[in-house]
């Protein structure tokens, strides 16, 4: 492949950049494909997706990320928290915040209708005893018009008004709207969360909007203990919005499933990194916060069990 110029920038890194700016997110085998038809046509000589090694998409990426970053453009991966754990790579603004995102697409009040959404993912369903981080679709509705104007007019027309909110139908539209241009997951129960492109893209602004700085670690009271609401996952450092918690409610270690699999290999065992108080297993980050309840502490009565709760993630894959 080394002749195929991945050095410098030239038409066949338009060709790919091209396709990142066309979708939400690529895979490295979706990436394959499209590099081999692009060099396929760029160098008039046939390669097949199986030729482009991990590699070569690395030398592309890297060249692009090159190009790109006097825009404050970047290329970004992260794994998904489903079970498959799937590196995608995404086009991120390495300057992002939601309002700037959607500026061009989306009219002041959808805007603001994203932000109580989101809100409502990382504070009103995100406290300590549940840290669900995910909004029903009737909850996300109901969060048509702004906090005071939910009386006024259920089917009227806002006219663009800047404070009337959104008609439930319009709110319905533009969830469906943030799921298609790949901001928000919908889960099969119905639950709206991040993305991983989302997740890549709004990193810093989640945490500069949701943790409140200062006090570093120890949240020692329950309903004041909410300053760090983006929790990262001990072992790979990544956000956690679904995966497991520490049984420990004032620990702030959280792990996606798939990374305990990892993390507690050799450590059979399985005490909490942190604080070294019994991994459950069945503490958990995610709408299965919301349908458990308390549920990891009610089922330790039926006695200890060492099933994973993977069978409910892969279930959940295509989101
Ligand atoms: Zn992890
Ligand atoms: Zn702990």
């Amino acid at each position: 492949m080394a002749d195929a110029g991945s050095d410098h920038y030239n038409n066949s890194h338009r060709a790919f950049l091209q396709a990142f700016l066309a979708r939400s997110v690529l895979t490295f085998e979706e990436a394959q494909p499209i590099l081999a038809a692009i060099l396929t046509a760029h160098e008039g000589r046939p390669t097949l997706p199986a030729d482009i090694t991990t590699a070569d998409f690395q030398s592309y990426l890297s060249a692009l990320n090159t190009a790109l970053s006097p825009l404050d453009l970047e290329i970004r991966s992260t794994l998904s928290q489903h079970a498959d754990r799937t590196r995608v790579y995404a086009l991120v603004n390495a300057t992002s915040d939601p309002q700037t995102q959607l500026a061009t697409t989306h009219s002041a009040d959808e805007i603001a209708f994203v932000k109580r959404v989101l809100d409502a993912m990382f504070e009103t369903n995100n406290t300590a005893s549940a840290e669900v981080m995910a909004v029903a679709g009737m909850q996300a509705l109901r969060l048509c018009k702004p906090a005071g104007a939910r009386q006024s007019g259920a089917n009227g027309q806002t006219l663009g008004g800047a404070s009337g909110g959104l008609t439930m139908g319009q709110a319905e539209a533009v969830l469906a709207g943030m799921v298609e241009e790949g901001w928000f997951e919908k889960s099969r129960a119905g639950y709206y969360s991040l993305s991983p492109r989302a997740l890549m893209e709004l990193r810093g602004w989640l945490v500069e909007t949701y943790n409140e700085p200062g006090e570093e670690g120890e949240s020692e009271d329950e309903e004041g203990g909410e300053r760090e609401r983006i929790k990262f996952c001990q072992a790979c450092r990544e956000i956690v919005t679904m995966g497991q918690r520490c049984s420990n409610r004032s620990c702030k270690c959280r792990l996606h499933d798939v990374c305990t699999q990892r993390f507690f290999r050799d450590q059979p065992a399985r005490k909490c990194p942190l604080c070294k108080a019994d991994w459950t297993g069945k503490d958990f980050v995610g709408e299965r916060a919301a349908k458990g309840g308390d549920q990891g502490r009610r089922s330790t009565t039926s006695g200890p069990s060492r099933r994973t709760t993977m069978d409910v993630e892969e279930s959940d894959e295509e989101g």
